[in-house]
C-alpha cells in the first residue's frame, strides 16, 4: 500500500467492501469468502488492476472496508501491491462511498470509479468504456442491463400486480462520475440513504447516462450467486491437466497401518517418516505433479524433523492448495493400491471419503482400486505396499 500523495494520479476507484453480507446466508462478509481459491474482494481488485497495469499513471484504488474486518482485509489481500490504505466504512453503502471520497479530496483526482467489491465478473472492457465516456461528456455513467423477465410486485392482497418492464433497466457497478460533482453531490445528500451513487448524483441535479451492463456482471448476493460464479470460473478453466506420482513403503513389525488416510488394523506397520501413509503420498505427488511444482520430497524434507511421524493429510491438503492458489479446480484424484494385504475393499469407500475430505472436494471425484501383483515381485511377498495415483486439475488459460 502507498502513500496517496506520492501517486500522481487523474483516475480513482474506490470499491466498496464495508457490507455484512448478511443476505449470502454464509457465514461472515461475502465479499472476503473464497471463490475458487481467491477471496472475491482479490478477484475483483485484480480486474481493476490489471486494466490499469499498461497506464502511464496507477490508479488510486482505495478499498471501503467495515471497521471489524480490517485483519480479515488484510489477510485477503496480502501480496497485492498498487492498493491505497483502507478506509473504514460508515453505517450505509452512501456514507462509506463519503468516507472514501473525502479521504481522496486532497489528492484532487479528476474521475472516480465506484465500483462494489461484489462484483467480481466486471470486465476490462467496461472499466475502460466508463472513462472513454466520462472524458468525453459531462455527468455520470453507470452500467445498464435492460430486465427481461416479467416483474411483479407483491401486494399486501394477493393481486398479481404486473409491472410494466418497459424501459425498466438493472443498474451496475461500477459507476463514473467527475470527481468534484460526485463529492459535492455527496456532501449535499449527507441526510438521504440512496443505495447507488448515480442517485446521489441526480439527486443533486446531475445527470447520468448508461453503457452496456453485461450480463455477467452480476452481484453476488446469494449461495446461489456463488455457485453460479463457482461454474462461470469453473467453465473458464480450460487448461486441463493431468499428473501422475508413485510411493513405496516397507513393512515392519506393528498392528496397523495407515492408507488412504485411514488406520487399518494389521500384523504389519508401514515403516517412514511420517505416517508412512503411501496412499497418500502418491497423491500428494500427483497433485503436485499436475502443476509442475515438485514433489513431496521438496515441500516436506525427510531431513525435516516436524515431519516426523506427521500425519499424511497435511501433505496432501497443501498440495490442493497449491493448486486452487493458481485459480484451479481439482477434477479427480484415482488411486491404485498395491499390496496382498490388508484387503483395500472393504475399506475402500472410507478411504474416498477421508480423501475427498482433505482434498476439498465430492466424493464422486475420488477413486480407490486395489490390485495383487499375483504374488510376484517385493508386493507379493508382502514386503510392502506401492501405490500409484494420477490426478487431473483444470487450471485458468496460461498467458503465454
Ligand atoms: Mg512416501
Amino acid at each position: 500500500m502507498s502513500d496517496p500523495k506520492t501517486i500522481p494520479s487523474k483516475i480513482a476507484v474506490i470499491i466498496v467492501a464495508a457490507g455484512r453480507g448478511t443476505r449470502a446466508g454464509l457465514g461472515g462478509p461475502k465479499q472476503y469468502r473464497d471463490l475458487v481459491g481467491k477471496p472475491v474482494i482479490v478477484r475483483t481488485l485484480n480486474v481493476f488492476l490489471d486494466a490499469f497495469s499498461q497506464s502511464e499513471h496507477a490508479p488510486l484504488i482505495v478499498p471501503v472496508i467495515h471497521e471489524d474486518d480490517q485483519e480479515l482485509y488484510l489477510k485477503s489481500v496480502e501480496g497485492l501491491s498498487g492498493l491505497h490504505a483502507p478506509v473504514i466504512g460508515g453505517t450505509t453503502r452512501q456514507q462509506s462511498v463519503r468516507n472514501a471520497l473525502e479521504s481522496l479530496s486532497e489528492n484532487e483526482p479528476e474521475y472516480v470509479l465506484i465500483h462494489d467489491a461484489a462484483r467480481p465478473f466486471l470486465s476490462k472492457k467496461l472499466v475502460k468504456e466508463l472513462l472513454a465516456a466520462l472524458k468525453q461528456n459531462g455527468g455520470g455513467f453507470v452500467p445498464a442491463l435492460p430486465i427481461v423477465d416479467s416483474l411483479v410486485r407483491q401486494a399486501e392482497t394477493l393481486d398479481y400486480n404486473i409491472v410494466k418492464r418497459d424501459g425498466l433497466f438493472a443498474i451496475q457497478t461500477p459507476q463514473a462520475f467527475r470527481f468534484n460533482e460526485i463529492l459535492s453531490a455527496h456532501r449535499a445528500a449527507i441526510h438521504e440513504n440512496y443505495t447507488d451513487d448515480a442517485s446521489v448524483l441526480v439527486a443533486d441535479g446531475g445527470t447520468v447516462a448508461f453503457v452496456e451492463g453485461p450480463e455477467l456482471n452480476f452481484k453476488i448476493t446469494t449461495p446461489a450467486d456463488f455457485k453460479k460464479a463457482e461454474r462461470y470460473i469453473s467453465a473458464a478453466n480450460t487448461d486441463v491437466r493431468v499428473g501422475s506420482g508413485y510411493d513405496v513403503h516397507r513393512f515392519e513389525g506393528g498392528n496397523a497401518v495407515w492408507l488412504g488416510g485411514i488406520e487399518i488394523p494389521y500384523n504389519k506397520k508401514l515403516k517412514g517418516h511420517s505416517d508412512a501413509d503411501v496412499a497418500l503420498h502418491a497423491l500428494t505427488d500427483a497433485v503436485l505433479a499436475s502443476i509442475a511444482d515438485g514433489d513431496i520430497g521438496v515441500h516436506f524434507p525427510p531431513s525435516d524433523n516436524e515431519w516426523r511421524g506427521a500425519p499424511s493429510d497435511k501433505f496432501l491438503s497443501f498440495a490442493c492448495d497449491r493448486v486452487r492458489a493458481r485459480g484451479g479446480i481439482l477434477n479427480m484424484l484415482s488411486l491404485t493400491i498395491v499390496c496382498e494385504g490388508p484387503k483395500i475393499g472393504p475399506h475402500s469407500n472410507a478411504m474416498r471419503n477421508r480423501i475427498a475430505d482433505i482434498a476439498g472436494i465430492d466424493v464422486s471425484r475420488v477413486s480407490v482400486q486395489a490390485t495383487t501383483t499375483e504374488k510376484l515381485g517385493f508386493t507379493g511377498r508382502s514386503e510392502g505396499i506401492a501405490a500409484q495415483a494420477t490426478a487431473t486439475v483444470c487450471l485458468p488459460p496460461v498467458k503465454e
